[in-house]
């Protein structure tokens, strides 16, 4: 219910589909603003098969020690070994030493010399699966598997290629220029299809993603398991936060924060053994209190939001189209706005939205 509400709202801020596909992603980076501009699926469908950008300011390259493009293991089953999700404690702390087992982040060199600009897309998806078996979720954010595989396609075969998010940020803090045509491709929420339908056509592709996980969902029905989440990390997707209850992080009490946010992060680290490092806030919403919390979680080193608020016209026909807000800046660290795909974002004119947000 409180997805429908909030997606419903988001409906009226956006709108239209193919939502602003013309947008420039704007990047904040290291003080320096830059403006600028759910439900099961079956079993693994093998078939065929995202954008913002970001800004930075230039300098040398360094090789990045996390994500980046991997290899294309074969996932073929969920393991069953895998601990629980609600079988660990609660950690409410993003101190690496707090979840041992798992992998700490490791950052390059900051660069933070000259200016130095990226205009990488980010594309934003939820749900990949069968409008049938998308129960009560809004249309709008239901993208059928044959959709996600002509529209993953079209980009495929005009040379674009993927890299995570945490490579993107380690891109942003290193001012590493990725290869043209690198865009991200990230999934949020953590429904189950993210496996059983999503990662058949990535890895078909030769694609990654960036998945955001809602933390206290793992292993409820219809969601992620920790087998799944095992399973995607060994296949070099990442696996981002994306709080805990996926609540309005805007409407929630200070001491609250730590558990939505950190919480969600330690638990992530628990049940994939690495701790994340990207984060999704819930709706895209974000203010400058929330902004504080998330920063304040030294593992979290980009953030990314959903589209700018680019009002619609009344009987408008076409997406809102707009510049990208940078809402905020880190330390170090990145905030990004995305670009959301539905299922009637056409193949052919996302391609080409991706080119004219590469271009900038
Ligand atoms: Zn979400």
């Amino acid at each position: 219910m409180l997805r429908r509400r909030k997606s419903r709202r988001r409906g009226r801020r956006y709108g239209v589909v193919a939502a602003a596909l013309g947008l420039a992603v704007v990047l904040a980076v290291a003080g320096w603003a830059t403006m600028h501009a759910g439900s099961s699926g079956p079993t693994p469908v093998p078939s065929t098969a995202g954008v913002p950008m970001a800004t930075i300011a230039g300098g040398s390259p360094t090789a990045s020690p996390t994500g980046g493009p991997s290899p294309t293991p074969a996932v073929t089953a969920t393991p069953v070994f895998a601990t629980p999700a609600p079988s660990y404690p609660l950690v409410d702390s993003c101190n690496p030493k707090s979840v041992r087992s798992a992998i700490p982040v490791t950052a390059p060199a900051s660069e933070k010399a000259g200016s130095f600009t990226l205009h990488v897309p980010i594309l934003m998806y939820h749900r990949i699966v069968p409008s049938a078996e998308a129960g009560d979720s809004i249309p709008g954010l239901v993208v059928p598997p044959d959709t996600f595989a002509a529209q993953l396609d079209a980009i495929k075969q005009a040379g674009w290629h993927t890299i995570t998010m945490a490579t993107l940020a380690n891109d942003l803090q290193a001012h590493v220029r990725p290869p043209d045509k690198t865009f991200v491709i990230t999934i949020d929420d953590g429904w189950d299809d993210g496996y059983t339908y999503a990662l058949p056509i990535l890895q078909s592709h030769g694609f990654v993603a960036t998945y955001f996980v809602i933390a206290g969902r793992i292993d409820q029905a219809g969601f992620l398991t920790s087998g799944h989440l095992q399973a995607l990390v060994a296949a070099g997707e990442e696996i981002g936060d994306h709080t805990m209850d996926h609540v309005d992080l805007a409407e929630q009490p200070a001491a609250k924060l730590p558990y939505e946010i950190d919480a969600a992060a330690a638990r992530i680290a628990q049940v994939t053994g690495r701790w994340p490092e990207s984060f999704a806030y819930p709706s895209g919403v974000v203010d400058n209190r929330v902004a504080a919390a998330v920063a304040a979680c030294g593992e979290l080193r980009i953030a990314v939001t959903e589209e700018p608020v680019a009002p619609e016209a009344p009987g408008a026909t076409e997406p809102p189209t707009g510049v990208p807000v940078a809402l905020e800046t880190w330390a170090d660290r990145f905030v990004v706005p995305r670009v959301r795909i539905t299922p009637n974002t056409k193949p052919a004119y996302l391609e080409s939205d991706l080119r004219l947000l590469a271009a900038g």
